[in-house]
Formats: structure tokens, sequence, C-alpha cells
């Protein structure tokens, strides 16, 4: 019997993924021996026009790892989709937008001006830009267009499964191959991770205390058994979906909310902030605007791992031609 055919590619992705992946360790003998790898840029030599010339529906299962951020990676998204049978969203990025999608609070023109003009490195009197489409002697040369609004691929395609983290947990990868080999996937839809919240199954003291102040994690050693968002440092556990084991709070680091939301929350940045706002301690608009002073990057702190995901989808642009 032929193995199912199993493909792997990273779009807007900063390739922990894909090493995640290989951190199955020897068990990556497992998956090479119940399927058949028939795509993998990372890893292996193959070509786009090896994907374009299989059958529509030729891979069984597609494991999509980074957010959508071009025209390159939008057309591999179709045409990956096309070949596959179940299309998984794998990872912080692929599902949410992850930490790519930081880029829709500012717009594409703003990011070229800083790289390429701005940046200290950067000498570029002539304000060159990287052009799609270039003429030279030999004929013409083409990149992929950067997009103004960094995408999830559910955004793209239609998706499947979804298998959260950044990146996934080895555990999880596993699991989901295993289920996968013994045709035992869960409904079309599922996330693939915990039905709680990364606070319900976190087992450090809750004294049901408020805060006064917010430390960040470098300001403060906090007390390894007790909640570090009670303690003042903000965890994104209250508004982070469950499964990953609890990985950083268990190294007595916050959670910085990579599982994405967890179910029945949409924006997981506005549920965030309202956890926050419900234990904060502080008087009036002076106590409001030192707890705001207090969170340095709101943007990074709220919208970590979900920007593109969120209500909020990217910064408002007035009159701007973009892409929707
Ligand atoms: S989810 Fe995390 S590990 Fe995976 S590509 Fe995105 S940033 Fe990298
Ligand atoms: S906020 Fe963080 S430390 Fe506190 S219970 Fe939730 S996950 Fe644990
Ligand atoms: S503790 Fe939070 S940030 Fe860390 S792996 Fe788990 S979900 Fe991700």
């Amino acid at each position: 019997m032929p193995k199912p055919k199993i493909a792997l590619y990273w779009a807007a992705a900063c390739g922990g993924c894909d090493v995640a992946v290989l951190d199955t360790n020897e068990k990556i003998l497992d998956i090479a021996n119940l399927t058949d790898i028939v795509f993998w840029p990372i890893a292996l030599d193959f070509k786009y026009h090896h994907v374009e010339e299989m059958a529509d529906g030729a891979i069984d299962l597609c494991l999509f790892n980074g957010a959508v951020r071009n025209s390159e990676q939008e057309e591999i998204a179709k045409l990956l989709r096309a070949k596959s049978k179940v299309m998984v969203a794998f990872g912080a990025c692929a599902c949410f937008g992850g930490i790519p999608a930081l880029a829709n609070f500012t717009t594409r023109n703003e990011i070229f001006e800083r790289v390429y003009i701005e940046s200290p490195s950067s000498a570029n009197k002539n304000r060159t830009f990287p052009q799609t489409l270039t003429r030279v002697e030999e004929g013409e040369l083409e990149i992929p267009e950067m997009f103004d609004t960094v995408m999830t691929l559910a955004q793209v395609v239609d998706v499947e499964y979804f298998i959260p983290g950044c990146p996934p947990p080895v555990d999880i990868i596993l699991k989901v191959v295993d289920l996968f080999a013994r045709g035992q996937l869960p409904p079309v839809g599922s996330i693939i991770a915990s039905e709680k919240t990364c606070c319900d199954e976190c087992e450090r003291i809750k004294e049901e205390k408020k805060i006064d102040r917010i430390w960040r994690p470098h300001q403060i050693i906090p007390d390894p058994k007790k909640c570090l968002l009670e303690q003042g440092i903000i965890c994104c556990g209250p508004a982070t979906r469950g499964g990953c084991g609890l990985r950083c709070v268990k190294a007595n680091m916050p959670c910085r909310g990579c599982f994405g939301p967890p179910p029945e929350v949409i924006d997981q940045g506005a549920k965030l902030i309202s956890a926050i706002a419900s234990i904060y301690q502080g008087d009036g608009d002076d106590g409001i605007d030192r707890m705001l002073a207090e969170i340095v990057d709101p943007a990074g702190t709220f919208y970590r791992f979900g920007m593109a995901a969120s209500l909020l989808k990217r910064k408002r642009i007035l009159q701007d031609k973009r892409r929707e």
C-alpha cells in the first residue's frame, strides 16, 4: 500500500517551525517511514514545478508554516491547497499571523523607508527600492510583490486544521502525524491543542491579588511558585489557549500567547487588556496613565502573535490603495 504523501512549506517564517519538525529527533525517521515526503524546501531539493506537475489532491497532508506576506507565498499557498487533501496551518504565524504580522502596525512604504533609507547602514542617495520587475540586458528579473497587509493562511485559502505554537511543541507534531497515519484526525476545523486556557492548566498559586505596578521580566526575579500576573509581570495565560505544557511559565517566564486565543475568544489582545484592567489597582486617570506608561510595548504585548487574525487586523490607513 502506498504511503501517504506529505508536504511541508515555509512562507513568512523564521525557520523555527521547520526546526521543530527536525526536533522530533529520531522520531523523524518514524515520520519518514510512515509517510512519503514529497515537498520540503528547507530540507529536500524539490522545486515548485515538481508540485505543479502533481495531480490535484495528490498530497495527503500539507503542513504550511509562516504567514502570507508576499505574492510568492500567496501563489504557493494556493498551489499547495489545490494539490493537498488536508491543509494544516502549522505554527502561530500560519494560524494567527505571528511575529511577521506585527508589520500590520505599519505599512510596506514605511518599512521600505526604514530599511532602505533611514537605517544607519543604508547608503541610498537615489532612493532605490526593490522593484517587482527589473529589465536587464539578459531579460526581465521578477521578484515577489511584498503586500501591505500580512495575512494568516486561512485568510488566503481554506484550511482544515490549525496547530498553534511558536513553534508547535514536538509532542503535538508527533500526535498529529500519528493520528494522520491512523486516519483518526479530529473533525475538520479543529485547533489541535487544549480547550482550556493556559491559566486553567497552570499550577502556580493564584491568590486573586490586585497589582499596583507592572514589571518587565528583566526587572524582577519572580517567585517561581506564584502566578506571574499577580506579581505584576504581564503573562498572557488568561488570554491564551492551553496545550503547550506551559513551556515558558515553567521556565519562570511569562506566557507570550503563542497558542492564540482560547475557545470563544476572538481577539486575544482585547481579552488580555481586559484581564489586566481587572486586576490593576490604580487611582483615576493618573493610575491609568501610569499603567499605560508601564506597558512599554502595547502592540507587541497584546498582539505579539495574533495581529493578522485579530479584530484590528492591521493599522487603519485612510485613503490607501492597499489590498484588503
Ligand atoms: S510560529 Fe514561531 S517558530 Fe514558527 S515560523 Fe513563526 S516565528 Fe518561527
Ligand atoms: S497568568 Fe500566567 S502564571 Fe498566572 S496562572 Fe495564568 S499562566 Fe499561570
Ligand atoms: S507558555 Fe504561552 S508563549 Fe509559552 S509556549 Fe505556551 S502558549 Fe506559547
